[in-house]
């Protein structure tokens, strides 16, 4: 992720990455009290653009009001400070990962008076690779959201992605496919999931899942190009019995086709299906080359 010439943005300076550290007692390290981004630049033919920038930088503001960290920049100064850092570190094609933390030594459990912002940029290919992949239903359920805020994006979250992705791998899957509390089908631990039926895309409506900034963006894409999209709940056995084919979608993974699911594959051939069109279409919009037709 770094070098010894990577610079990082650590509150108010541009320094070595390999040089920024923090305090062993900060609240942040004790209890997963922190939020964060995922954001990606792309080279386009106007120069490097940050993909949804805003909508990323107002969830960062969201996450950090909904866990009382305070984070004193605007949406404007912390795309600007982006800008700067990848022109900095000379990238085009980036994964930028802003982080609000709480770094001061503090053993409570009360929110912070003040944060500390880290944003970390460094080249990284697809997430999840290219190859379609062969995702297995998890024991472990995505947090209650009675019990978490799940629409924001805190660091502390990802102890069940983490637990859920490495389970998957270890029995042998590509990736996990996360349950609600209830039984339906939520998402992965860092991506979307999207499944295609009769020409149509079904995926799980807000509430037990991270609204993602791509499930937004493939939304609008398969809107726009006449595919009807449904929001709501369903249950594994729809996916075993129905579906025809399915994808997953996030920032870090773009889009990525879905072979099987606990070793049932589906019947469509993933380049068949409306997952591999709009992965296209996605691949053209953050690289400039498609002009939406909508605003998006
Ligand atoms: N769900 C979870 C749990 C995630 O971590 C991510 C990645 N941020 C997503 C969905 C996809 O969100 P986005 O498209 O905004 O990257």
């Amino acid at each position: 992720y770094f070098d010894s010439n990577t610079l990082a943005y650590l509150d108010g300076a541009y320094v070595k990455a390999n040089e920024a550290s923090c305090s062993v007692y900060a609240q942040t390290l004790h209890y997963g009290y922190s939020v964060f981004e995922g954001i990606r630049s792309y080279k386009t033919p106007n120069g490097p653009q940050i993909f949804k920038a805003k909508e990323h930088y107002e969830r960062l503001h969201y996450s950090c009001q909904t866990v009382g960290l305070p984070l004193e920049y605007s949406v404007e100064e912390l795309t600007e400070i982006t800008y700067k850092l990848l022109e900095l570190n000379n990238l085009q094609d980036a994964y930028i990962r802003p982080l609000v933390f709480a770094g001061t030594p503090n053993m409570s459990l009360t929110t912070a008076q003040k944060s500390n912002l880290l944003i970390a940029v460094w080249e990284w290919g697809k997430y999840l690779g290219d190859k379609t992949l062969r995702l297995m239903i998890s024991p472990y359920e995505r947090p209650n959201p009675k019990s978490v805020p799940i629409e924001a994006k805190v660091a502390g979250h990802y102890v069940n992605s983490t637990i859920a992705c490495s389970d998957a791998k270890a029995k042998g899957y590509d990736e996990a496919l996360l349950l609600d509390m209830n039984g339906f089908v939520a998402e992965g631990p860092g991506a979307n999931f999207f499944y295609e039926k009769d020409g149509e895309l079904f995926t799980a409506p807000p509430g037990s899942i991270l609204r993602g900034i791509t499930r937004n963006t493939i939304i609008d894409l398969a809107r726009e190009a006449g595919i009807t999209v449904h929001e709501k709940f369903f249950t594994p056995d729809v996916l075993f019995n129905e579906a025809e084919a399915a994808f997953m979608t996030g920032t870090a993974a773009e889009v990525v086709g879905v072979q099987s699911i606990n070793e049932h594959v589906f019947s469509k051939p993933y380049k068949e299906s409306i997952g591999a069109l709009l992965a296209d279409k996605y691949a053209a919009l953050v690289t400039g080359c498609l002009t939406p037709t909508l605003e998006i």
